[in-house]
């Protein structure tokens, strides 16, 4: 971002000119490196929080305790940060204390990793006490300092080491590896959200197989708060057999969450019953936890569907559309109309996409000809339907419960929200036309039966 940066050099340049020493620091310097986009700048100063605050307009105080004030300049943010280091880390999380000091180097010297300890001048001139650029340039992730003590210090900068692992494709050196393998029972003491954000980063990086991997090798998530199945988190041969099907993450996109996400706790084997109470264990946002939780039920129930379903007659490969006699399709059609009813359009749209994306990542499972081949029939015809489904909800109905009282002369009850319901399903699957006199006249012969039977 040009206006992000020119916004930036006025930042330090204005601490310059007050006489204070400023530099860019951390991911920004590590991404203009890489040649990655930088999508914030952080400054770290010798200026203290209050002397920040004086030089300029526009400033939120958002960590003073650790010197951090965020400088608002034209519509950027930047968080600028007194040089500092940290001592007193209890619990293996984050410092008790943080000391002013006067030197970038010392301030470098907290930092996790070598390529995240560089700092910039407004000149260009780097800072580099570490070797970070080296490292960059290497592809190696080696920590400032002894990564037992490092990891002692923060649990959470192991779980970072393999999220920059996962999302560089970098290599950790094997030093900081044997340092994790043997800091891991410091993740006990960090807090879900935290591990979170980092699984995230992973599972919707480019590239999620590198870092699961690694995060099972490890071990690493086996002494969370919120462990993964255990084919995620235990070392050793355990869940192999998943990793395969992990591959089919990397063809999903990211920009949808959910698609990887419950695409991942499939191949993990979990039940979609289990997942809800395992996504709010990892404090996963309503939206998604609903959303992943309805995929893995479509997908279970399509699972079903094509397992019990009537083979295809003769050959196995079945041409998109040709080859099922209409029996079996009509089936399918009806109750691929009823998960959508069940789960809502956006859900179906979702697993139509989720699938549409692995079935176009290749050759998925020789050994599964005809099963694919079904699943692939069953996919194109789910998107027409999908498209076709005239009503998703009660109110879609052109009829209303209020008109279905006055029409029947009956007072409401369970059996109204019964009648609407059944009236929903066969408009929905085309039994009915969303007519109000057609769906008058359907009403008035339902009643009427039922009263002949009583
Ligand atoms: P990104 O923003 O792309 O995730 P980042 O390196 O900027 O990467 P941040 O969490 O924004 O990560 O942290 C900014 C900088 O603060 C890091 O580059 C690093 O120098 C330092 N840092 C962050 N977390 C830790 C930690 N747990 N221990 C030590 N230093 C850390
Ligand atoms: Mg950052």
């Amino acid at each position: 971002e040009p206006g992000m940066a020119s916004a930036g050099d006025e930042v330090l340049r204005r601490l310059e000119t007050a006489g204070y020493q400023a530099f860019y620091v951390g991911g920004c310097v590590r991404d203009e490196l890489m040649g990655r986009p930088v999508h914030d700048m952080d400054i770290a100063t010798s200026a203290e929080p209050a002397q920040v605050m004086e030089l300029f307009e526009r400033t939120v105080p958002t960590g003073l305790a650790h010197g951090t004030v965020t400088v608002l300049l034209a519509e950027w943010s930047f968080e600028v940060t007194t040089f500092r280091k940290e001592t007193g880390y209890k619990d293996h999380r984050r410092p008790e204390e943080v000391e002013f000091v006067d030197a970038v180097d010392e301030d470098l010297k907290r930092r996790d990793f070598t390529m995240n300890a560089i700092a910039r001048s407004l000149d260009g001139q780097l800072f580099d006490p570490y070797g970070g650029r080296g490292d960059i340039e290497r592809g190696w992730i080696r920590c400032v300092g002894k990564p037992e003590e490092r990891f002692e210090e923060d649990a959470l900068r192991m779980l970072r080491a393999v999220r920059f692992a996962s999302v560089f494709g970098f290599k950790p050196l094997t030093s900081l590896w044997r340092g994790l393998l043997q800091c891991r029972d410091g993740m006990a003491y960090i807090a879900v959200e935290r591990i979170r954000a980092e699984l995230e980063r992973i599972v919707l990086g480019p590239r999620p197989v590198r870092g699961l991997e690694l995060l099972r090798r490890s071990g690493l998530l086996l002494p969370a708060k919120a462990p993964l199945p255990p084919a995620a988190s235990r070392p050793g041969a355990d869940g192999l057999d998943g990793l395969a099907e992990l591959a089919g993450l990397t063809a999903l996109p990211a920009d949808e969450p959910a698609l990887r996400w419950s695409w991942l706790l499939q191949v993990l084997r979990v039940a979609a019953e289990e997942a809800e109470p395992l996504l709010r264990s990892w404090t996963f946002p309503g939206v998604l936890t609903r959303q992943v939780t309805a995929l893995l039920y479509i997908e279970e129930a399509v699972g079903e569907l094509l397992e019990a379903g009537t083979e295809p007659a003769g050959d196995a490969k079945v041409p998109a559309g040709r080859g099922l006699d209409g029996g079996v399709l009509e089936q399918w059609r009806r109750y691929w109309v009823y998960l959508q009813l069940t789960f809502g359009k956006d859900a179906a749209a979702l697993w139509l996409r989720r699938e549409a994306g692995r079935l176009s990542a290749g050759p998925e499972a020789e050994s599964e000809g005809a099963e694919k081949t079904k699943r692939a029939v069953f996919l194109a015809e789910a998107a027409k339907w999908h498209q076709t489904v005239p009503v998703h909800k009660v109110t879609d109905l052109a009829l209303t419960a209020g008109e279905v009282m006055s029409g029947s002369g009956r007072r409401g009850g369970p059996w109204l929200g019964e009648l609407m319901k059944e009236l929903l399903e066969q408009v929905a699957a085309g039994d009915l036309e969303n007519d109000k006199a057609v769906l008058l006249q359907a009403v008035k012969e339902r009643l009427n039966d039922g009263q002949e039977s009583n």
